[in-house]
């Protein structure tokens, strides 16, 4: 667990500046607290808001962040929007217009331009799920704050539908999937996300566990679609180099008390096509003790078509976060960026909900990363926070 936003900027060296502009961001924020944890929640509600913490703070509640902005405007190519929740008699409220202005108002505060929005990566059958459909009317609103991704709730399930089920992917689902990725660009999707081949459950009642091979014959095929239709894909997927035992603080179930690797596979499916770019989602998250910044130089230096997109969270093994606490960016961080600086992005995860939703978990975690770009040297703030997003997801404006 990091110290609150203030502590945090006070031990970065900012001084009186920095409080003064905190207490104005404050007021800029207005970021709802979040509410007491309750057991008795639904479970589609909590998938749609992602996990509620990690297992290095399974007790604690973070108090509302008020970071300072970044020093650039940058885009943000990773988050999601809480919109959508069940209501006690079976059916669904959505409310994107109340959550979009809770991510404006976050944005304009931190000087993110342009906010990337994705479904989470739902598994098969899983009643609340949803995919483009449900937020195209807000992008349409406002597509000059917001892009997005898509497939998390329809190519994602699919995926891993048929990873459970083995054997061959037979002609019809090849079609099937294909012409469902082709219909989501037309919508105007600049990837496909959230997609996952390996997911652990943070919370055994309501947070699945997810995986499938990273070279499973319909991640191959999304990586050639991808490629033709020159859109990324955004991937969440756990670092394993060899099969372990489940990382401490994880349950199992849902989680296998064994967890096969990943490495190999994704190395095969980056090769596959190297035309489709493939964005590592969650890049300085490391929930296994595999993802180091060795293992991601060695995949980016033989990958061309490897990306990164880096989230700062306190639930993370701390050893492998971009930020130190009190020391700013990490020596092998600041090394790895400027070794490879095109790959990376800024992908903070977070869940933007709508006032209306009957929970309110954020956000309050998105000032870590305005604070990581104003640590970068300014050329390579420059790259990461805008130059390489433009670049790898074609945002034209
Ligand atoms: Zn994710």
């Amino acid at each position: 667990m990091t110290a609150g936003p203030v502590a945090a900027a006070t031990s970065a060296g900012r001084g009186r500046a920095a409080l003064i502009g905190l207490a104005v961001l404050a007021a800029a924020l207005a970021v709802p607290a979040p509410s007491p944890a309750d057991a008795g929640e639904d479970a589609g509600e909590r998938l749609a808001q992602g996990p509620r913490r990690g297992p290095g703070e399974r007790a604690r509640r973070e108090p509302a962040e008020r970071p300072p902005p970044a020093a650039i405007p940058y885009f943000d190519v990773h988050n999601h929007l809480n919109a959508r929740w069940p209501t006690p008699g079976g059916r669904e409220e959505q409310d994107y217009d109340g959550a979009a202005a809770v991510a404006l108002q976050a944005m304009d505060a931190l000087g993110i331009r342009k906010m990337l929005l994705m479904p989470p990566p739902f598994p098969p059958g899983f009643r609340h799920a949803y995919d483009a459909e449900d937020f195209l009317p807000l992008i349409r609103k406002r597509p000059d704050r917001f892009g997005f991704l898509a497939g998390g709730g329809t190519l994602n399930p699919m995926i891993h539908q048929a990873a459970r089920a083995g054997g061959e992917v037979d002609e019809a689902l090849r079609r099937r999937f294909e012409e469902r990725a082709e219909e989501l660009v037309r919508m105007g999707a600049l990837g496909f996300g959230e997609m996952t081949a390996l997911h652990f459950s943070f919370d055994p009642a309501t947070h699945p566990f997810l995986a499938a091979p990273p070279d499973h014959p319909l991640f191959l095929l999304l990586a050639d679609i991808a490629a033709r239709r020159d859109v990324a894909i955004d991937l969440h997927m756990e670092a394993v180099r060899e099969a372990m035992p489940l990382p401490e603080g994880f349950v199992s179930p849902p989680n296998p008390r064994t967890v096969a690797p990943t490495i190999p596979a994704f190395e095969r499916l980056l090769a596959h096509n190297p035309k489709a770019r493939i964005v590592w989602a969650h890049a300085g998250w490391d929930n296994t003790g595999d993802w180091t910044t060795a293992l991601s130089r060695e995949l980016l230096a033989r990958h061309p078509n490897l990306f990164m997109s880096i989230k700062i969270s306190p639930e993370s093994r701390p050893e492998h976060r971009p930020l130190r606490r009190g020391e700013g960016i990490a020596q092998e961080w600041l090394e790895m960026i400027a070794a490879f600086p095109d790959r990376f992005v800024i992908g903070t995860d977070q869940f933007f909900a709508s006032p209306r939703a009957p929970r309110q978990i954020g956000p309050t975690r998105v000032g870590e990363t305005a604070r990581f770009l104003s640590l970068l040297p300014p050329e390579l703030a420059r790259k990461v926070g805008s130059e390489n997003p433009r670049r790898i997801y074609k945002i034209a404006d």
